[in-house]
């Protein structure tokens, strides 16, 4: 096993999940079916590339204006009675969410589903204070239940089959043992969830868009749990990266059209609720955080990233991703987008070649964020920081000799196309290395240069 600062690699971490070659499949369909409705979804939409474009502009002049954004929305929040806190990172961040639940003694409190207090780690800080912390997203409930990390942004325990709900409700909630039909264990997970509604103290959110010209956040949920969590307590905390802020309306507008249908095809998710001030007798707070997205912005390619609305549609179309699942990147964000935003850290650079660099993901991304540009930028400037993987950094120079000089290359083709039709293809195997293990080996017959291919197919057609 490899490991970088005690994390395993993505590929020894990816090379664990593909052990199991039913889950890969399993994992691999339902993610396509995601792109495939996805695909539907946008294709209904004669107008999508132009909307995407416009996301894309907005998105970039806000980040480029942050700074009178930021403002704005702070001075329109004040005007609607909400207390506006700002915290550089995710410790300061978890302080704050404590130091106003310590202020009203809350003992206990529901969550809807926010990256941003995984990126914290704001549950088991709260935890650590005695305070009782229940996501309610059914899929956040199912994974916290399990003390796992979210796999996916938006489906977060995408990696999971029915069966193994049913027995963690049955240890956990007290359903039927050996109970596996989705609607009953929904109803399980009802009922288990409207109790701690009922008796929560405080409510805390993410936040989809913070709308700078109003003073308000949005928050877009399916199952309504947001809403169900806010309008039952006093006090209702929302906590938001800098990067979602929009400049108003027209732009939440935007937005919304794009979200639900690149994320699961649906034309709008179900529950879209604009926060705009606290209920009488009650606090609004809202928690904008940094933790490192100022730093990032400093480079204007890698800066795109923040262009980002957290659809999940560059996860669900990669190839790596959906065959080595979101745990085999030991970040917090996986797939592309995570890539994009994670490869600069020491412990995780090895995300930066968990990546064909197909494309796919900057294809299907709503807000345009050129994700495989980034993620080959990671790659150079960890070749400049001379921070290769041990293994690309020997071999990775001579590639490039081979690469830049045409007899060179054309030998070495022809010695491996030799090798591959001459040698058992079990002797082959183990020079393929970790690329191999998992894929099987081209077919003889079809095995030509591409010079070859080119003037048989291409040349003069
Ligand atoms: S990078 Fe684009 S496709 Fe990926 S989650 Fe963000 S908005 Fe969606």
């Amino acid at each position: 096993m490899t490991l970088i600062n005690g994390l395993q690699t993505h590929a020894a971490a990816a090379n664990d999940f593909l052990k199991d070659e039913a889950r890969v499949d399993w994992h691999d369909r339902a993610l396509w079916n995601l792109r495939h409705k996805r695909d539907l979804a946008a294709g209904s939409v004669t107008e999508w590339e132009q909307i995407k474009q416009i996301g894309s502009e907005i998105k970039l002049h806000t980040l480029s204006n942050l700074a009178k954004y930021l403002v704005e929305f702070e001075d329109n929040c004040k005007k609607n009675g909400i207390i506006v806190h700002w915290a550089k990172d995710g410790e300061e961040h978890n302080q704050i969410v404590h130091s106003i639940l310590a202020k009203h003694n809350v003992k206990r409190l529901v969550k809807s589903k926010s990256m941003l207090t995984e990126e914290s780690h704001l549950n088991q800080h709260l935890e650590s204070k005695g305070i009782d912390v229940v996501d309610t997203d059914l899929g956040e409930r199912i994974i916290q239940l399990r003390k796992e990390p979210p796999s996916h942004i938006v489906v977060p325990a995408i990696h999971l089959k029915k069966e193994e709900v049913g027995e963690l409700f049955h240890e956990h909630l007290g359903s039927e043992k050996g109970a596996s039909c989705p609607t009953y264990l929904t109803k399980q997970a009802r009922n288990h969830l409207r109790q701690k509604f009922l008796e929560a103290d405080a409510a805390l959110t993410g936040v989809n868009m913070a709308v700078a010209s109003e003073g308000a956040v949005v928050v877009c949920t399916n199952e309504g749990n947001a809403d169900m969590g806010v309008n039952l307590p006093k006090v209702q905390i929302h906590c938001m990266g800098i990067d979602k802020m929009v400049p108003n309306l027209d732009s939440v507008g935007v937005m919304t059209r794009m979200l639900a249908r690149n994320a699961t095809g649906q034309p709008i998710t179900t529950y879209s609720t604009m926060y705009k001030g606290p209920r009488e007798g009650g606090e609004m707070h809202v928690i904008l955080v940094d933790n490192g997205r100022t730093e990032l912005f400093k480079d204007e390619l890698i800066g795109e990233a923040y262009k980002c609305i957290r659809c999940g549609g560059c996860l669900n179309t990669c190839p790596v991703y959906r065959k080595s699942s979101g745990f085999s990147y030991n970040a917090l964000i996986p797939g592309p987008i995570g890539i994009a935003v994670s490869a600069g850290n020491d412990e995780t650079h090895s995300l930066a070649w968990a990546c064909t660099l197909c494309g796919s993901c900057t294809k299907v991304c709503p807000t345009k964020v050129p994700l495989d540009g980034i993620i080959a930028k990671w790659r150079r400037l960890h070749a400049d920081k001379k921070t290769l993987p041990y293994g690309k950094a020997s071999y990775m120079p001579y590639v490039g000799k081979l690469m830049a000089n045409e007899s060179l290359l054309n030998v070495g083709g022809f010695a491996a196309r030799t090798a591959l039709k001459t040698l058992p293809g079990g002797l082959m195997k183990p020079f393929s290395g970790a690329w191999g293990q998992h894929r099987d080996l081209p077919q003889v017959e079809s095995i030509q240069s591409f010079e070859a291919w080119f003037k048989k197919n291409r040349e003069n057609k």
